[in-house]
């Protein structure tokens, strides 16, 4: 069937299975090499194999909870969308979450993804207790802090080569309510975003949406957005009978590809501006409900298709903290000269030791491009911009970059490519971004 990531871009034809069950998964690897598949929120072709990718939709049930703990154990199928719907009316929330609720824990662990508290928490990994991993001889191996730790490290992060995930234990934080305490910070300029997340290090969650085609004393204008989960306390009286419930929201969704000329620089930066006039008149304190705050555009069902027929692609990367300001300077200068660009997002990233994870301590900015040759070119010019200021691309995000970009930015590949040719996993699981990175 037709496959794609998440950015629609690059799309494959691929052989899909969906196996049932642990023989099922390795009959397939006796077949040949595969890669397991979540739930295809990753942008590029992470997740796909065209020989065999295996969709993990039939590893979807919840096995145990412990209320003492919050450890919560699952198949690696089950969705993120689900584990809050069950879990918030008991009072526990996903201790981290991407931007989106429609991921797999398998997709979570293997991208090891970070949230709008990457800065005090760290990533998904931190709060992983134990991986049951598939592995290239076909053997099922526990893996955690206590047992198999070379492997539990190199799985969480590892993009699904080391094996397949099919169960894991994590824990899930206890919260009073559904509510977000949010305090939106306009700032005016790139310095003015920095040091509102510098002084805000005590904040759980934040995260600033930046206009990426601002220019001169209005480069890097941004709105920079605290959160707190919210007491009992924090909620009006109307609510406090119902803490963890939220008013329903009407789904919208985009019906068709969107034109590509509809997206230009003219119409981004109106919507731009009006978009950071409208946040800073509602700067300061409001309540908002947690699926608004960490995933609203969840709530536009097929959002990726308003980046029209040839999909998009995102950029990310991640600066170390000395070098962050230069290079985020000379990435947004390069993106609003070119007059490309829409949605901007930049985030402070705490400290990360890991052996493949994207993190580290700094600054990680988003961009995202709709799929054309002048956009391709700017991206590369992107890569080596993030290049020459010592920083790294997230691998969940990526769909273009070359197997030299990757090596340049990432001293620890030539490590995970041995451990893969020593632990045989290079000849049993192969994604196309990984043929293509040569990992
Ligand atoms: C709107 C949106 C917002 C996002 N925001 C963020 C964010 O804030 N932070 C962040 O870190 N990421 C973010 N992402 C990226 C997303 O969280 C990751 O790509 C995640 O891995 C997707 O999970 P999935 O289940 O869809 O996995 P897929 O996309 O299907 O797969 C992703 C990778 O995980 C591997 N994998 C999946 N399941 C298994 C398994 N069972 N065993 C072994 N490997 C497996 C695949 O091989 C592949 O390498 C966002 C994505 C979207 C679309």
């Amino acid at each position: 069937m037709r496959l794609e990531g998440w950015g629609r871009f690059p799309r494959y034809d691929a052989r899909v299975s969906a196996p049932r069950s642990e023989k099922d998964i390795r009959d397939h690897l006796a077949a040949g090499t595969v890669i397991a598949r979540g739930n295809g929120r990753a942008y590029g072709d992470s997740a796909i194999n065209t020989g065999n990718t295996l969709s993990m939709r039939h590893f979807n049930r919840m096995l145990a909870f412990d209320p003492e703990t919050g450890q919560l154990t699952v198949e690696a199928g089950v969705l993120l969308a689900d584990v809050i719907k069950a879990f918030l009316p008991r009072g526990r929330f996903p201790s981290v979450t991407p931007g989106t609720k429609f991921v797999t824990i398998g997709g979570m662990i293997a991208a090891d993804v970070h949230g709008k508290n990457h800065h005090k928490h760290g990533s998904f990994g931190s709060f992983v207790d134990w991986i049951d991993v598939l592995g290239a001889d076909g053997e099922i191996e526990r893996c955690s802090r206590n047992e198999r730790l070379d492997l539990f490290e190199w799985t969480v992060g590892g993009m699904g080569l080391t094996g397949v995930i099919l169960r894991a234990a994590f824990r899930l934080r206890p919260v009073a309510t559904g509510w977000i305490k949010q305090n939106m910070i306009p700032a005016p300029d790139l310095d003015a975003a920095m040091e509102a997340f510098e002084k805000a290090q005590d904040a759980t969650y934040s995260v600033a949406w930046i206009d990426c085609l601002s220019t001169g004393s209005a480069l890097g204008r941004s709105l920079v957005m605290l959160g707190e989960h919210a007491e009992l306390i924090d909620l009006p009286a109307d609510k406090r009978s119902a803490p963890y419930t939220i008013p329903n929201k009407r789904k919208r969704s985009v019906p068709f590809d969107v034109p590509s000329f509809a997206l230009n620089s003219m119409t981004v930066r109106a919507f731009n501006a009006l978009y950071y006039r409208n946040g800073a008149r509602n700067a300061g304190d409001s309540l908002v409900d947690w699926d608004s705050y960490f995933y609203p555009l969840d709530a536009i069902l097929g959002w990726n298709r308003i980046y029209g027929r040839k999909g998009f692609a995102q950029f990310q990367c991640a600066l170390p903290l000395n070098s962050s300001k230069a290079g985020l300077q000379e990435l947004l200068r390069a993106t609003s000269k070119a007059g490309q660009g829409f949605l901007g997002v930049l985030k402070r990233f705490g400290a990360q030791d890991s052996r493949f994870s994207f993190p580290m301590e700094g600054y990680t900015l988003t961009l995202d491009f709709p799929i054309n040759r002048k956009t391709l070119a700017l991206m590369d010019q992107l890569d080596r911009i993030t290049i020459e200021h010592g920083g790294r691309f997230y691998l969940a995000k990526d769909s273009r970059m070359t197997a030299e970009t990757l090596r340049q930015s990432d001293s620890r590949t030539q490590k995970f490519v041995q451990m893969r040719d020593a632990s045989g996993s290079r000849t049993r699981f192969a994604s196309e971004q990984s043929k293509r990175l040569e990992l």
